[in-house]
């Protein structure tokens, strides 16, 4: 251990905090990982079914995921990442239309010969523009002007709605602009990484990888405060009580940290704005016994259909991680978690979602159906708004005491495992920019 070791608490043990933790604990620190549910994973956790493992929430990887996969390299897992074709599809009116070539937008009857043309524009300028100024722009307003009012309201709006619901109007144009410069901007085509044996064995590598290193993991732990003592040191609160620490990296969704924020914290870290709100989502996984489609992706936008999209993860993996003539399909829809859907009964979201899949394929019968599971995130990503770069919360909240690296700050990068990986990066990058001078709680003892 080096002579500026420091006792540090990692709060929250989703891709974020796995990351810091095990960059942390290389540098020699010690190391306390808290985590108030008993998985480790965060969003990109897993439920067992017939004697596998699957994601709760469709997880891949991009070939553009540069850090991610470096993570992935020092965890020994790049032999395990496999690479499948990856493709996108409209559903409109009963049909499909795929979408992932100009000459499928040409095709593309949902819009008129002109709209088609504006939306491809869109496309081929998304990928040239500069993103100066976009933050201050709207999507809509971006998307408005490139497309045209009409296609914009066909095309652009459902998908924005399917996000972030009748919010979308104050997504800055920024998060379009990288969102689709992340899907399209693949040199290797449109493929998408999984990895073998699903997500839980990039977890059980850290949990290796923390053995090593002497990280401790506190599992099932919630912890209820995050603050400054009367010395004004750091202090997490569980039910173990009040905890001192030389540092805190607080990794949690926005919302539940700033419930856990003590009032001397909130006293010395100013001009952080509190109120940043989340929208959640409800995935509802089908495990079948067909295909339904050769896509990973089916947006369906129209409003008759309960969720926003049909995504086919069996598309991207191996029989030997799904089972045998088994196929995966997850239905997602983003809402804000006092949507009512939050708290009805699964049974009632299941009848629903399901009546919704067989409008779409009217052909599935109930007997192609081995198994449904249905699973709710209240906190998935920041509802943004224009200048979200200048509202969202810096890497350092107390100097040398508290730092943060959470998906609020991940903007306007994708929120993704990858987008965790670069956002632990920054602040790892401003920790040891600020630590250069800062004393260890015993440094400072020693002094006095
Ligand atoms: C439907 C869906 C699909 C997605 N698809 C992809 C994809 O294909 N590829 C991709 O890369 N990313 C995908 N993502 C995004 C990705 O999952 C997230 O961006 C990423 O997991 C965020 O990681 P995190 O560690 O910052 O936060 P989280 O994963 O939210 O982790 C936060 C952790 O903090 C813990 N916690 C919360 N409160 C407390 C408390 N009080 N005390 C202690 N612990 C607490 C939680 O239990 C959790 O473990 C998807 C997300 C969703 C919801």
């Amino acid at each position: 251990m080096n002579q500026k070791s420091r006792d540090i608490a990692v709060i929250g043990a989703g891709i974020s905090g796995l990351t810091m933790a095990l960059r942390l604990a290389d540098q020699g620190h010690r190391v306390t990982v808290i985590e108030g549910s008993d998985q480790l994973g965060g969003l990109g956790t897993f439920f067992e079914h017939d004697g596998r493992t699957f994601e709760k929430f469709y997880h891949c990887m991009l070939p553009s995921d540069g850090p991610l996969l470096a993570l992935m390299e020092d965890l020994g897992l790049t032999d395990q990442i496999y690479w499948k074709p990856s493709s996108f599809a409209y559903a409109n009116q009963g049909e499909i239309f795929p979408l992932n070539t100009p000459m499928d937008l040409l095709r593309f009857k949902p819009l008129s010969f002109l709209e088609r043309l504006r939306v491809g524009f869109t496309g081929a300028y998304g990928r040239v523009a500069s993103d100066e100024g976009l933050d201050q722009m709207t999507t809509a307003e971006w998307l408005g002007r490139l497309s045209g009012k009409s296609a914009f309201a066909k095309f652009w709006q459902p998908m924005l709605e399917a996000k972030f619901g009748d919010r979308y109007a104050d997504v800055p144009a920024l998060w379009f602009w990288t969102r689709f410069n992340r899907e399209k901007g693949e040199r290797k085509g449109e493929v998408k990484g999984y990895v073998r044996g699903g997500y839980k064995c990039i977890t059980e590598q850290f949990v290796r990888a923390f053995a090593a290193r002497g990280v401790i993991l506190r599992m099932s732990t919630p912890v209820s405060r995050v603050d400054l003592n009367y010395d004004e040191n750091p202090i997490v609160e569980t039910d173990r009580g009040e905890e001192v620490f030389d540092q805190i990296v607080v990794t949690l969704p926005w919302p539940g940290f700033s419930k856990t924020a003590g009032e001397n914290l909130r006293a010395e870290a100013k001009g952080i704005d509190w109120s940043i709100d989340f929208v959640g989502v409800i995935n509802c996984l089908y495990f079948l016994k067909r295909p339904l489609t050769p896509h990973y992706w089916v947006a369906t936008s129209e409003p008759e259909f309960p969720f926003d999209g049909v995504i086919e993860t069996s598309t991207l993996t191996d029989e030997s991680d799904r089972g045998e003539g088994r196929h995966v399909v997850y239905l997602t829809k983003y809402m804000h978690r006092s949507d009512a859907r939050f708290t009805i009964s699964d049974e009632e979201i299941g009848r629903d979602w399901l009546a919704g899949l067989k409008r779409q394929f009217p052909d599935l019968q109930d007997d192609e159906i081995e198994a449904r599971y249905i699973f709710r995130a209240p906190f998935v990503e920041p509802i943004y708004t224009k200048g979200f770069l200048s509202r969202k919360p810096p890497e350092v909240l107390v100097a040398g005491k508290i730092y943060l690296a959470t998906t609020t700050q991940v903007y306007p990068t994708v929120t993704s495992w990858n987008g965790s990986v670069i956002q632990a990066n920054r602040t790892l990058a401003a920790m040891a920019d600020d630590v250069v001078n800062t004393p260890t709680r015993e440094m400072a003892s020693t002094a006095i």
